[in-house]
C-alpha cells in the first residue's frame, strides 16, 4: 500500500503525548511489512530544532488562507531507524514556536488557521512530491479538514483520485472547535456548515468535519470505539459515532520494542529482560530511589506515575488516596507537568513525606523511562483513556500496573484475581467505578499481595512476555487500508448532508 500518514506531532520530532509515539512507530512497522509510507509533520521549532537529518527539498506550497495566501516550504527528513520520509511543512509565521498547541496556559488563537493551512499544504505537497497515496492517514482534529478537502477542493487532483481517508481519534476530548467565522478561513462552500457536517454548537468543529468525511474511522482501542458512542466520552458526538459505527474500528495501539523494552533502553542503570528482572529491576530501583533522594529499601513497594497532570488522568481520585496511601510502607514517584492545582498537590504531597515521596514537574523523556523501570507499581487511575501507552511500557518493564478499566486500559491489563492468578493470565490490578474507594480497595489487594514474591514475579514476567508490539496493530491498519481502497466513494461530489458510506465491510473483531 502507498500510505501518507498526517499527525501533528511524532517522536522524535515534537511530543506533548501519546501520538507523537504512534506516529514516530506506526509508520515504520507499516514499512517493515513492506508498504510505502510517507510522513506529513508541521515545521515546529522544536521539530527541526530535534537534531535530524533535515534537507531543505527546495519545494514550496501556497495555501489560500482566506484572503491571505500563505507559503510553506517542503523540508525532508526521515523517522531514525527506517527509510520512512518525514516532510515536515515549514511555515515560521504559524509553527516557530515555543509550543505545538498552545503557551503552556492558553490555546494559539491562532489553531483554526495554523492547521487548515497544515491540512490543505500537505495535500499541495502530495502532487508536488510525485505522491500517490492510496490512503491518507489523518490523526485527531488537526487533520480533521483533510478528509473535507479531498472530497470537495481537491477532488480533482490525479494524485488523489486514488487517496481514501481514514481518520484515527486518538482522544475525542479536543474536538478543535473554532468560531464559526472561520469557516471563511478554510475556503470551503458556506453551504457545509450545517448540523450534520462541520457545525457543532454554534462553531466550526474539525474533529466532526474529518468524522463526518473520512472513509473510515479508527480509534486506539476497541473498548473506546464503544465508549464513545455513548455520552459522555462521545464528547457530543456520540450519534455521530453511532450513526458510522459500521465504519469505526478500534485497534490498541502498540510499543516501540527498541525504544520501551528494558532489554534496550541505554539510560537505565541495568539492562534487563523477565529473565533477570529481578536483580534488574532491583539495581534500577536503587538508582531511581537515590536519584530521586529516597530511601534505599528494596522491599518496600515503590509507586510511580508519569502523565499530563489533567483530570483526565485521575488526578483527582489520586489526590483523594494520597494521604492513606503514603500511610502505608510505600514510596511514590510522580513525573509530569499539567494543570497548576495538580502541581500544589504534588508540591504540598512532597512537603509532608520528604524521603518518601518525590515529584519532578515538568517533562523528562530519559526519567520516564527510568522510572518505568526502577518503580515496582504503576497508578493509572484514568477517567477514560482511549489507549494509553504508560500501563504498557509499565508491562514491558515488569512494573504492575493498577488501571481503571477503561478504553485501553481495560483491553491490555488483566486483573489480578483468584482465577487469574490461578490460570497465569493476571497483568495487573483494575477496578472499575471512579471512586477513592474503588482505586483504594485495589491499591490494597496489590498490597496484600506484594509480599507472596512468587506471586508478584509471576504477574510481572506475564506482563512482560505479552506482545504489545506494533507489528500486530500495524497488521490491523492494513487491513483497514485495504478496506478503504476497495471502498472509497468516487470523488465526483462532496457527500450530501447526513450521507452515510453504503457498503458493507468486513468486520475487523476489533471494534
Ligand atoms: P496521553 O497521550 O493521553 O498523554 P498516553 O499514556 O497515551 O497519554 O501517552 C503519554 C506519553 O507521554 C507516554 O509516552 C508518556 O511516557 C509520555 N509523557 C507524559 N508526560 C510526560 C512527562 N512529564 N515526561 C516524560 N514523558 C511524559
Amino acid at each position: 500500500m502507498d500510505v501518507v500518514f498526517v499527525a501533528s506531532e511524532a517522536v522524535p520530532f515534537a511530543k506533548t503525548g501519546g501520538l507523537a509515539d504512534v506516529a514516530g512507530a506506526l509508520p515504520r512497522a507499516l514499512e517493515h511489512q513492506g508498504h510505502r509510507v510517507a510522513v506529513f509533520l508541521p515545521g515546529y521549532r522544536r521539530a527541526k530544532g530535534a537534531g535530524l537529518e533535515l534537507v531543505d527539498t527546495g519545494l514550496t506550497v501556497r495555501v489560500p488562507v482566506g484572503a491571505r495566501l500563505v507559503m510553506g516550504s517542503i523540508l525532508q527528513s526521515r523517522l531514525p531507524g527506517s527509510e520512512v520520509p518525514v516532510y515536515l511543512i515549514d511555515q515560521p509565521g504559524y509553527f516557530d514556536r515555543d509550543g505545538l498547541y498552545g503557551n503552556g496556559i492558553v490555546d494559539y488563537d491562532d489553531n483554526s488557521a495554523r492547521f487548515l493551512f497544515f491540512d490543505r499544504a500537505v495535500l499541495e505537497a502530495i502532487p508536488i512530491l510525485r505522491l500517490c497515496p492510496q490512503v491518507i492517514h489523518c490523526n485527531d482534529w488537526q487533520t480533521g479538514l483533510i478528509p473535507v478537502y479531498c472530497r470537495t477542493l481537491y477532488r480533482h487532483v490525479p494524485e488523489l483520485a486514488a487517496a481514501g481517508t481514514l481518520l484515527t481519534i486518538h482522544n475525542l476530548a479536543y474536538l478543535g472547535l473554532f468560531s464559526h467565522w472561520d469557516m471563511t478561513l478554510t475556503g470551503l462552500d458556506w453551504h457545509l456548515f450545517n448540523w450534520r457536517q462541520l457545525e457543532f454548537h454554534g462553531k466550526l468543529c474539525f474533529m466532526k468535519a474529518g468524522l463526518v468525511f473520512a472513509d473510515l474511522l479508527s480509534t486506539v482501542s476497541p473498548t473506546y470505539a464503544r465508549e464513545i458512542q455513548t455520552a459522555p466520552l462521545g464528547s457530543g458526538l456520540e450519534g455521530l459515532l453511532r450513526h458510522r459505527r459500521a465504519d469505526l474500528f478500534g485497534i490498541v495501539n502498540g510499543i516501540d520494542p527498541q525504544a520501551w523494552s528494558p532489554a534496550h533502553e541505554s539510560m537505565l542503570a541495568r539492562r534487563y529482560d523477565a529473565e533477570t528482572v529481578v536483580d534488574g529491576k532491583a539495581r534500577c530501583k536503587a538508582w531511581l530511589q537515590h536519584t530521586a533522594g529516597l530511601a534505599e529499601r528494596a522491599e518496600v513497594p515503590l509507586f510511580a506515575q508519569i502523565g499530563r497532570l489533567d483530570p483526565q488522568k485521575g488526578w483527582d481520585l489520586l489526590a483523594a488516596v494520597a494521604d492513606r496511601l503514603m500511610g502505608r510502607d510505600v514510596q511514590l514517584i510522580v513525573l509530569g507537568v499539567g494543570h497548576p492545582k495538580y502541581h500544589d498537590l504534588l508540591s504540598e504531597l512532597a512537603r509532608r513525606y520528604p524521603g518518601r515521596f518525590w515529584a519532578r514537574l515538568g517533562f523528562d523523556d530519559e526519567l520516564a523511562h527510568q522510572i518505568e523501570a526502577g518503580a515496582d507499581l504503576f497508578l493509572m487511575p484514568s477517567l477514560f483513556e482511549p489507549c494509553g501507552l504508560n500501563q504498557l511500557y509499565s508491562l514491558a518493564h515488569g512494573t504492575v500496573p493498577i488501571v481503571r478499566a477503561t478504553g485501553g486500559l481495560a483491553d491490555t491489563v488483566v486483573d489480578a484475581n483468584t482465577r487469574t492468578l490461578a490460570d497465569g493470565t493476571a497483568t495487573g490490578f483494575c477496578f472499575t467505578e471512579p471512586t477513592p474507594e474503588a482505586l483504594w480497595q485495589t491499591i490494597e489487594r496489590a498490597l496484600d499481595l506484594w509480599p507472596d514474591r512468587d506471586a508478584w514475579l509471576k504477574l510481572m514476567r506475564t506482563g512482560m512476555n505479552a506482545d504489545w508490539s506494533w507489528d500486530r496493530s500495524a497488521l490491523d491498519y492494513v487491513r483497514l487500508y485495504e478496506e478503504i481502497s476497495l471502498r472509497h466513494p468516487s470523488r465526483t461530489a462532496p457527500p450530501q448532508a447526513g450521507e452515510a458510506t453504503s457498503r458493507p465491510l468486513t468486520r475487523l473483531g476489533t471494534s
